[in-house]
């Protein structure tokens, strides 16, 4: 049991937070995580404040041509509910002095969040806090010391006393050099102060995609001056050759973890030929419930209410939604299946499509209908062009397939409210864990989910949604495409002989699947949980 009253005070680093739709500072996954995390923390009085960065213009609104292609807009956004702390730290990018002003976030019932700012007249850089994760190279490295090195000096300057530093992903590893010159600067040894900083530095690891693990060459990094007084050679020994921001954070930790059972062991895997690095633990993810989940569902299924009543409102309200974005008006009495994700090839937004002359007929007769969403990178052509293969199937089957642009936390609280299933299926085990899926897991919406991410913890099959794939993924097959022919074929499979049945004659099991989807993930897959884990496990230690 944790003791309440002796809590070591924890800094949270993120590049990214998703707090609630008006704020345009999260992209994905990685935001929404840590906006939950800062609720749950609030939520349960632990210590933790979190450090980030204000954005002027967030992550991109990605809209629809009327070619339908998707294209990028950005817009300056001014927030009145931020508090000036009155405080400015000021560090060197490129030999040049970079003023980050400190915001105070306190809006959305969330733990205090320090929010760095660049954007101030006396800056000739200004813009490094204009994009989130806008570009590469030069100005991704500029914003992740404002991160990391303009963080730290933050906390020292509002005079915060902080027991464990939390990088919340790679990109706050400049912290780490940071607390490094910090004592060197006091006359320890490059050595002391690397064992001195590790003992209060956590790490969380996400992308189990070795490509979506940042790195940066040697050269760039002392270019900018993102070595922080060290060496190349020590720049090394910390993060290789190029520098890697999830190696050195590795190496910089006292202990790591990934965010599911299965992720631990893919990220112990990926990384097991890095030297000296901490142990990687397995926390699975969990949500923030009153952001998430209409508690009318958890009454329902606790037995106080009809569940499928008010399964049928949450429906009703998604189909209005959908008719208001897109003017299609979908049908409430058919099977509605939910589908939204990062437009990257491995999550196959497209899958379902593959078999025309079995999909076709289902999506004709109006046997399924399905609501896409999801945000391609700005800067990935491939990942644009799943997305405007997906608009195309909205014009062929105008009547049964929607795309809403620009995804955010309205359209996925919507969809994940609202739909009857929650279909995802990505390349085992490239998922690192989906929370998305935990959301619609407690809104009593069915996961039909290969086994990747969290799902192969919560899964019962045919009881409390559906697996499908058998856990097969990327290593059992010889190429992609055997291995997605495999899903393709389980899919339509537990499509074709258990979701549509059930759908259609045997509404009763439905609902007692329903109801076993919310009782069966609400308590364990919410924050509380995983805010407690990562105290006992790794800030206790
Ligand atoms: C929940 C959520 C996510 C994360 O979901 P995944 O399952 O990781 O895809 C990303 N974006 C938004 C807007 C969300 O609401």
């Amino acid at each position: 049991m944790l003791d309440k009253n002796n809590l070591p005070k924890v800094a949270y680093f993120c590049m990214e937070y998703g707090l609630d739709s008006i704020m345009r500072s999260y992209a994905g996954g990685l935001g929404i995580l840590a906006g939950d995390y800062l609720k749950g923390a609030k939520d349960y009085d632990f210590p933790m404040i979190g450090i980030g960065i204000k954005w002027k213009q967030g992550y991109t609104d990605q809209k629809i041509d009327k070619d339908g292609k998707p294209y990028d807009t950005y817009h300056n956004y001014e927030y009145d509910f931020l508090e000036d702390t009155g405080v400015k730290v000021t560090i060197k990018i490129r030999q040049r002095d970079v003023i980050c002003k400190v915001w105070l976030l306190n809006k959305f019932g969330n733990a205090p969040i320090y929010l760095l700012d660049t954007d101030i007249p006396e800056n000739e850089d200004a813009w490094i806090t204009g994009q989130l994760y806008g570009w590469f190279g030069e100005e991704r490295i500029a914003q992740e010391m404002v991160l990391g090195i303009g963080g730290i000096k933050a906390l020292r300057a509002l005079g915060h006393k902080i027991d464990v530093y939390h990088f919340n992903e790679g990109h706050a590893v400049f912290a780490g050099l940071e607390l490094m010159r910090e004592k060197i600067e006091k006359g320890l040894s490059f050595e002391d102060a690397w064992d001195k900083s590790k003992e209060e530095i956590v790490f969380t690891t996400h992308t189990p995609i070795v490509q979506g693990n940042e790195s940066h060459t040697l050269d760039r990094l002392m270019y900018m001056g993102a070595n922080n007084g060290l060496t190349i050679e020590q720049l090394v020994s910390l993060g290789g050759s190029p520098f890697n921001m999830t190696v050195a954070a590795l190496r910089l930790s006292k202990i790591s973890n990934a965010v599911a059972q299965l992720h631990k062991d893919t990220a112990n895997k990926m990384w097991t030929n890095v030297d000296g690095r901490s142990d990687i633990i397995g926390i699975t993810n969990a949500i923030h419930m009153p952001t998430w989940v209409d508690e009318n569902m958890i009454k329902a299924a606790d037995g106080n209410g009809d569940l499928w009543e008010t399964h049928m409102k949450n429906k009703k309200a998604l189909i209005d939604f959908v008719y208001e974005r897109n003017g299609v008006k979908l049908d409430a009495d058919k099977l509605l299946i939910g589908f939204s994700r990062r437009a990257a090839p491995y999550k196959r937004s497209n899958l379902i499509f593959t078999d025309e002359s079995i999909v076709e007929p289902l999506l004709k007769e109006g046997k399924i209908q399905i609501v896409f969403s999801g945000k391609a990178h700005p800067l990935d052509d491939t990942g644009k062009k799943i997305v405007e293969n997906i608009v195309k199937m909205t014009k062929k089957y105008p009547n049964s397939v929607v795309f809403l642009e620009n995804y955010d936390m309205t359209i996925g609280r919507m969809l994940t409210r609202g739909s009857d299933i929650w279909l995802n299926n990505p390349r085992r085990p490239l998922e690192a864990s989906g929370t998305s899926g935990m959301k619609a897991a407690m809104n009593g919406v069915l996961n039909c989910s290969i086994l990747d991410g969290w799902w192969p913890e919560a899964c019962n099959h045919g009881v409390n949604g559906w697996q499908f794939g058998d856990g097969k993924g990327v290593d059992d097959f010889n190429t992609l495409e055997e291995l997605d022919a495999h899903d393709l074929k389980a899919l339509y499979k537990v499509l074709l002989e258990e979701v549509l049945p059930t759908y259609y004659d045997h509404r009763d099991k439905w609902v007692a699947m329903m109801k076993e989807s919310i009782l069966s993930t609400k308590d364990y897959f919410s924050v509380k949980r995983m805010l407690e884990e990562y105290y006992e496990n790794m800030y206790i230690k």
